[in-house]
């Protein structure tokens, strides 16, 4: 196996990709190194600790007249290297020199450790017999080049073409997948992400995920500027190359994690790696073309790598969305790409893992973040698995400052006045459920197990009206309760009479006391009224 799952989070995993030149990290960003390379940024990149770059073999081939290189020795690059085949130029140029056959046996020769199927790039074609022409070629060449998958020590991509035709994609997928490749590749995204238009590629990226699954890794192309790694690695996206440090560079643009600057506008270096913490703005800006360019690649690669770093910590602690929520904030385009990730939360949600070893806290941090893949995945559980007695009585309390619930000083206070006092056959019937946004309902003997008790926000609202009315009346329809306590605070006002029309629908009887001035004053106050009723 050359692919091995480490940790996940949504459909994101830390993985390690084995290659015949050691095994590296993923996710993985490989920047684009051009055949007519530059030493010092290829001795930069080393030096950050970059494991994989990618280049292309088409022109390497072009440039040598054809001529076998050792690729490794040729970029004085030990590490991983990736070869894409040209498929791009076919792109671009309509027709290469090349042959798929003579492209395939080249990258074997140059002793690439990850190569790719020439393919034939949809692009962003709006043509659908064009669409349909590239998917057929390439999965013709595909099916030719599956005969060197067993002998050959080089991993061989299969490019997925149908671009936003995404039946098309789907397809594609499927076909790759049936012919046995190991890794895949989402081709031409390039003019997507140029144009900001990044729930196309989020859409591109799950249909191929609903097809391929789990197991096997998949790469994208052209994933461009690091603030939008986060979003791609979040829906599976393994590896990824990028040419944007450099196209950047030679526009005189200075990325950050979160956005890009025209070098002229800046008034500071906001960041403190090598180059920026040596030299300061106004010297950068005189300096020579040539020299300030290879400055800012250095620069933006730095960034880049920070960047898939981050990432690969948010999976490790699984709050990998509550990062994406943030990221969202930094662009129009990319809050856009975060509500269609939102209306998918049912797949994502699938993906991603309930129990981890270390588990970090979630943060809500308005109405707009109770749509977390964590609670949705708690409230399909809930609906499924959550059973008690016919008959038994329900004592809803608000959700409380204390956490978990159950072991609160309120629940002591409860236990003491009013548990204490009732026989046991009565006690075995009650069920203390607390309720408040986002969970919405979260019985007593629940309130340890994760997520309920690993949350930090106060939300006061649940924008998913229609979404928050189905659960409820789901799960009160499925409990078949005899009496309910509603401990009703002004707070939660809102859902605990939608939690009440609900009751009343089958006619359970109801205890409602509203909380005055504290809760456990309001339980103390009320305790013979909620003992009688409880005893009646
Ligand atoms: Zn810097």
């Amino acid at each position: 196996m050359f692919f091995e799952i480490i940790d996940k989070s949504l459909l994101g995993r830390i993985g390690r990709i084995y290659t015949k030149s050691g095994y590296f990290e993923t996710p993985a960003l490989f920047p684009v190194i051009k055949v007519d390379f530059n030493q010092d940024i290829i001795s930069h990149i080393k030096k950050l600790n970059y494991r994989t770059i990618i280049t292309n073999a088409y022109l390497l081939w072009k440039k040598l007249n054809k001529e076998v290189v050792d690729i490794h020795q040729y970029f004085n690059f030990s590490n991983v290297i990736m070869t894409d085949s040209g498929g791009y130029q076919v792109l671009k140029y309509k027709d290469i020199e090349i042959t798929p056959k003579e492209s395939l046996i080249y990258q074997f020769k140059i002793k690439s450790d990850i190569g790719v199927i020439l393919d034939y790039p949809t692009g962003l074609s709006q043509d659908i017999n064009f669409a349909k022409k590239s998917v057929i070629l390439t999965l013709r060449r595909a099916n030719y080049a599956k005969r060197f998958l067993k002998e050959s020590d080089m991993i061989i991509v299969a490019p997925i073409q149908g671009g936003i035709f995404y039946s098309l994609l789907s397809k594609c997928a499927l076909k790759m997948k049936e012919m046995g490749y190991e890794m895949f590749a989402i081709g031409s995204p390039t003019g997507l992400m140029e144009r900001y238009r990044y729930k196309e590629v989020l859409q591109m990226i799950l249909t191929v995920k609903k097809v391929l699954g789990n197991s096997k890794p998949i790469h994208l192309f052209g994933a461009g500027h690091p603030m939008f790694f986060p979003f791609i690695a979040a829906l599976g996206i393994d590896t990824f190359d990028s040419a944007a440090y450099s196209l950047y560079a030679r526009d005189n643009r200075y990325m950050t994690r979160t956005r890009t600057y025209k070098l002229d506008e800046l008034s500071h270096l906001p960041c403190n790696c090598e180059i920026c913490r040596r030299i300061d703005v106004e010297t950068l800006k005189n300096m020579e073309t040539n020299i300030r360019i290879t400055l800012l690649e250095k620069h933006n690669l730095y960034v880049s790598l920070e960047e898939v770093k981050h990432i690969r910590l948010h999976i490790k602690e699984g709050t990998l969305w509550n990062y994406l929520e943030e990221k969202a904030r930094v662009h129009p385009s990319l809050y856009e790409a975060f509500v269609f990730l939102k209306r998918n939360i049912d797949i994502i949600e699938e993906y991603d893992p309930i129990t981890k070893v270390n588990v970090s806290g979630i943060f809500f941090f308005d109405p707009y973040s109770s749509l977390h893949p964590s609670v949705i995945g708690y409230h399909k559980r809930m609906l499924h698995n959550y059973v008690i007695g016919k008959g038994d009585i329900a004592i809803f309390l608000p959700f409380l400052k204390e956490k978990p619930f159950s072991r609160s000083s309120l629940m002591k206070i409860f236990k003491n006045k009013i548990i204490k006092s009732l026989n046991q056959e009565l006690i075995n019937k009650i069920r203390v459920i607390f309720v408040g946004y986002p969970f919405i309902l979260i019985p007593y003997e629940l309130s340890e197990v994760y997520p309920n008790s690993q949350w930090e926000g106060e939300i006061d609202s649940f924008p998913y009206r229609r979404y928050l009315h189905s659960f409820i009346k789901n799960i009160i329809s499925k409990l078949e309760l005899g009496k309910a306590i509603l401990i009703v605070n002004k707070k939660y006002q809102r859902l605990f009479s939608t939690i009440e029309n609900n009751l009343k629908n089958y006619k359970i009887e109801i205890l409602k006391i509203f909380v005055e001035k504290n809760l456990s004053e309001t339980i103390e106050k009320n305790r013979f009224f909620i003992e009688d009723f409880l005893k009646k």
